[in-house]
C-alpha cells in the first residue's frame, strides 16, 4: 500500500494515534494527509504525530473552509475521526470530493453503517471501526464492519492501516454494542480493576505511592502475559496453586459475583450503546 494516499480527517487524539502508528510503521510520509479544525491544532500536529511525520501535509478547516475536500482528493482510504456528533455532516460534505473507489473508515463511536452509507451515498465503499484507547501504544483491539460496497482489496487495505496500532477483528455490525461493551470500554475496567488494589492494598498497610506502582505493573505485566497467550482462564489457572493464598482471593471473587457482576456492567454498557446509535 505503499503508494496509496490515506487522508485523516480530524486528526485527534484517536486518528492521530492511528496516523502516528502507521508512519512509525514505515508508511511514507508523503502519501499522508491529515486535516484539523484548527490553526493551531494543524500548527502543533506534526510534532504531536512523532518524529516520521516531516512531509505529512496538513490542512485546518479553519484556515480553508475546503481543506477536507481537498485532503480526501485521490485518496484510497480516509479515516474520519471527527466527533461522533459532527462525522455526518462532515462525511456529506465529502461527498462530491470522494472517489468512487476511496473506502470511508469511520472511528466514531456509535455511529452506524447504514448513517454513514446514507451521508456518504449509497455506493461509497464504508467501514465502520471501534477502536480502543490502547491504540495510541499500538496494543489496540480495533474491532470493524464493512459496508456492502466493500471490496476485498479495500478490507485488506483498511486492515493495513488499523493493523498499524494493533490487532484487527472484523465482526457483524450486529455485534457493534457488545464489542463496546467488550474492548471499546474494557481498558476502563481493567484500569479499575487496578484502582481497587491500589486501594485493598493501601488498607493493608502499604503506603500510596508504592501500592499505586505495584498494581499498576502487576496489571501491565498480566496483560503482557496475555499477549503472548490470550486464554485468560488458562493462566489464571496456571498461578492458582491450591491451597495457596492466590486461591483464597480468587474464591472470594468469585464469591462476591464477579461473573454476574461483570455481565451486568457490560450489558449496561451495551444498551446504552445500543441507544446512542
Ligand atoms: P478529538 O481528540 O477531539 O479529535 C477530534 C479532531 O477533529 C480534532 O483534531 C479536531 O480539530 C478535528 N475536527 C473537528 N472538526 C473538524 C472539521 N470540520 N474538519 C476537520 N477536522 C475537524 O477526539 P477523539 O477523542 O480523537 O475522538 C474522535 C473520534 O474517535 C470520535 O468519533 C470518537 O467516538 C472516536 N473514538 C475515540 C476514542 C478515544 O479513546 N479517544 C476511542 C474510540 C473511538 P481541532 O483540534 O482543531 O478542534
Amino acid at each position: 500500500m505503499s503508494e496509496k494516499i490515506v487522508t485523516f480527517i480530524g486528526t485527534g487524539s484517536m486518528n492521530g494515534a492511528i496516523a502516528s502508528g502507521l508512519l512509525a510503521s514505515g508508511f511514507h510520509a508523503q502519501n499522508v494527509r491529515a486535516t484539523v479544525h484548527s490553526a493551531k491544532s494543524a500548527q502543533e500536529l506534526p510534532e504531536k504525530l512523532g518524529e516520521e511525520a516531516e512531509g505529512v501535509e496538513v490542512f485546518s478547516s479553519e484556515v480553508s473552509a475546503d481543506a477536507n475536500q481537498k485532503a480526501v482528493q485521490g485518496a484510497a482510504a480516509v479515516l474520519l475521526g471527527v466527533k461522533p456528533y459532527d462525522i455526518l455532516d462532515v462525511l456529506e460534505s465529502l461527498k462530491d470530493a470522494l472517489d468512487e473507489e476511496t473506502v470511508v473508515i469511520s472511528v466514531a463511536a456509535g455511529v452506524s453503517l447504514d448513517s454513514l452509507q446514507k451521508a456518504a451515498g449509497k455506493k461509497q465503499p464504508v467501514i465502520r471501526c471501534m477502536p480502543n484507547t490502547p491504540a495510541r501504544v499500538g496494543k489496540g483491539a480495533l474491532a470493524y464492519s464493512a459496508g456492502s460496497t466493500v471490496t476485498a482489496e479495500q478490507r485488506k487495505l483498511a486492515e493495513e492501516i488499523l493493523g498499524a496500532v494493533g490487532m484487527v477483528f472484523q465482526v457483524e455490525e450486529e455485534q457493534m454494542d457488545a464489542v463496546t461493551a467488550l474492548s471499546g470500554s474494557g481498558p476502563a475496567y481493567a484500569f479499575l480493576l487496578a484502582e481497587c488494589m491500589k486501594k485493598a492494598g493501601m488498607e493493608l498497610g502499604i503506603d500510596e505511592e508504592l501500592a499505586k506502582n505495584l498494581a499498576s505493573t502487576t496489571v501491565a505485566g498480566a496483560g503482557a502475559l496475555l499477549e503472548k497467550d490470550p486464554n485468560p482462564e488458562d493462566l489464571r489457572k496456571a498461578v492458582t496453586s491450591p491451597g495457596g493464598t492466590t486461591e483464597q482471593a480468587i474464591k472470594a471473587f468469585q464469591e462476591g459475583g464477579i461473573e454476574e457482576l461483570t455481565l451486568r456492567a457490560m450489558t449496561a454498557n451495551a444498551q446504552k450503546s445500543a441507544e446512542m446509535s
